[in-house]
């Protein structure tokens, strides 16, 4: 109780248009709160993005303030910002992976005059983690043109792309390159010029097969005769096109199939995947269904609306029992780096029965829609329930209502929030659910409802401002005994008469519980209503994947602890 008693000391009430601890700064709708250390910051950018606006900032000043963060973390310390660019990404934690790979491009790019040594070592980790962060040829595609913006083609950036393609396992290399052959107007034959990535010397026959083809093609197998760049003369001995991997065979192939029937042969043989069938061939549904066999698991979630409109996915066929089964399938949803955020898209497309454009409608499958339903929790990483009492406090005020979450179709951060407390109320046995703007709301959410119809409950409100001190000041009213608030909002607050930690510090003296706040940021500001000097206040960012076990770890944990 030591510690507790500490904080116990203050009573004091500020209205939250006025500054109630030294370090807090103005938020975007007036009120005070505090300000996120840089590499909490970071971690807010890297998850969610600055994609859009939010209720209160435009896309530009949204952006602008998520460059300053990362700029800062890079300056204090690259190396550092690297392994988090990394950590990030690789686990999945993140809906999307652009923020990352812009991030790295940044540290790519980065030049500091007085500390030139620290500047050359974050670029030369940034380069090394290129293969670790661009694992597809889309997310290359995409650095290429982030780091071409901040920076030249010097030797640094042309050995690390060259890398990328050398290090890569041939047939791995193959599936790559023909499954993403272009993007935003790059091409890999582009990507290797810029690299000066030579199909010569050195190399085993296979990557060398795959270099040529990628720059001309079938036809170029035949030995030939180039200028190098080195002004001597070279000369490349013919390579059979048979030692051509899989994937590229698959594709030549593919290129010249006139009928379904052979393109499903080619489909079983080659293990080739829906971007490497020609369009004629995508409204045949014996076709999808040779592609389904072996289909990675996030073109299969983007796919079950196709796939139902070709009349794939009719209750009780085996082609639903297999989609099913692999939406079940928690090693599959981890390997394939599933996110929950994708899973809640594909919820929230897949049963409205048609696609967002319009131009496709299809019967829902109800077992399909509960099967995506329970993968969404499985998308998170492992949460060890804590067995604490949470109070699950939903921000449904206004500016939750505003944007979309890392640029998710129909995600605004009050959707987000309710599927992210879904999560948290689903695994932990004692929980309760508050929605709240600037006054108690009941939300009648259970934790047996499915995701959609918990989304719905929270769509339809329209709710008026903000006062983040409401979930403690509702539990102190009503005498509930909470251990760990967990308080899902954007940090807009500003309408209460005191601050969200003072009315925690209330309910901690007045109920002799150390409770402790978890803050579940919504949005990619810099804000926040958790006091960095307690110990018993926590930031974790919305839809990190990590995030509901951070929470249930920190509900366990002793109390400084
Ligand atoms: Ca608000």
């Amino acid at each position: 109780m030591t510690k507790y008693a500490q904080h116990a000391s203050a009573r004091k009430e500020t209205p939250q248009m006025k500054e109630a601890a030294k370090g807090q700064k103005k938020n975007h709708a007036g009120g005070y709160t505090f300000v996120l250390d840089k590499w909490s910051a970071l971690d807010r950018f890297l998850i969610l993005g600055a994609e859009g606006p939010t209720y209160y900032a435009s896309e530009k000043k949204h952006v602008k303030g998520n460059l300053k963060t990362l700029d800062k973390c890079l300056e204090e310390d690259g190396v550092r910002t690297v392994n988090k660019i990394v950590e990030i990404s690789k686990e999945g934690r993140a809906p999307k992976n652009d923020p990352a790979i812009f991030a790295l491009a940044s540290a790519a790019a980065f030049q500091v005059n007085e500390r030139g040594q620290q500047a050359a070592e974050t670029r030369k980790a940034a380069l090394a983690a290129l293969p670790a962060v661009c694992r597809t040829g889309t997310h290359l595609f995409q650095f290429a043109e982030d780091v071409q913006a901040l920076r030249g083609w010097g030797r640094s950036l042309r050995e690390a792309v060259s890398n990328w393609y050398l290090s890569m396992p041939t047939d791995k290399l193959a599936y790559q390159v023909v499954k993403y052959q272009s993007r935003n107007g790059w091409s890999h034959r582009d990507l290797l010029r810029k690299a000066h990535v030579g199909a010569g010397q050195g190399l085993a026959e296979a990557p060398q097969a795959v270099l040529r083809w990628l720059t001309g093609g079938v036809d170029s197998m035949g030995a030939r005769f180039v200028q190098r760049r080195d002004g001597k003369d070279g000369t490349y001995a013919p390579i059979n096109p048979a030692v051509l991997p899989p994937s590229i065979q698959g594709w030549e192939a593919m290129k010249k199939a006139t009928t379904a029937k052979e393109v499903v042969k080619l489909i079983a043989e080659y293990n080739l995947t829906h971007e490497m069938v020609l369009n004629d061939f995508k409204k045949d549904p014996k076709v999808w269904e040779a592609l389904l066999v072996k289909m990675p698991i996030t073109a299969l979630i983007r796919s079950l609306g196709r796939m139902s409109a070709i009349g794939l996915l009719k209750p009780m066929s085996a082609t639903s029992k297999l989609v099913c089964a692999k939406l079940a399938d928690e090693a599959v949803l981890q390997r394939g780096r599933v996110h929950p955020l994708a899973l809640l898209v594909a919820l929230n497309v897949y049963q409205s029965g048609q696609g967002a454009r319009g131009n496709l409608s299809w019967a829902v499958n109800q077992d399909v829609v509960d099967a995506l339903d329970a993968a969404f929790y499985m998308a998170f990483k492992g949460i060890k329930p804590s067995g604490k009492n949470h109070l699950l406090a939903l921000d449904v005020s206004g500016s939750m209502s505003w944007g979309e979450i890392a640029g998710m179709p129909g995600i605004t951060p009050r959707v987000g929030s309710a599927a992210m407390a879904m999560a948290t109320a689903r695994s932990e046995p004692n929980t309760h659910m508050f929605g709240f703007c600037n006054q108690f709301r009941e939300l009648k959410i259970s934790k047996r409802q499915r995701l959609d119809s918990a989304i719905k409950a929270v769509s339809n409100l329209n709710f008026g401002g903000t006062d983040c001190s409401l979930p403690m000041l509702y539990a102190l009213q009503n005498k509930i005994e909470v251990e760990h608030f967990v308080v899902f909002t954007d940090n807009e607050t500003y309408a209460g008469r005191q601050h969200p930690h003072q009315a925690l510090e209330q309910y901690r003296q007045k109920m002799g519980i150390p409770a402790k706040l978890t803050v579940v940021g919504m949005t990619a500001t810099k804000f926040t209503i958790a006091n960095p000097n307690d110990a018993g206040m926590l930031d974790v960012v919305g839809f990190d994947t990590a995030a509901p076990a951070v929470m249930a770890d920190f509900a366990r944990e002793g109390f400084g602890g």
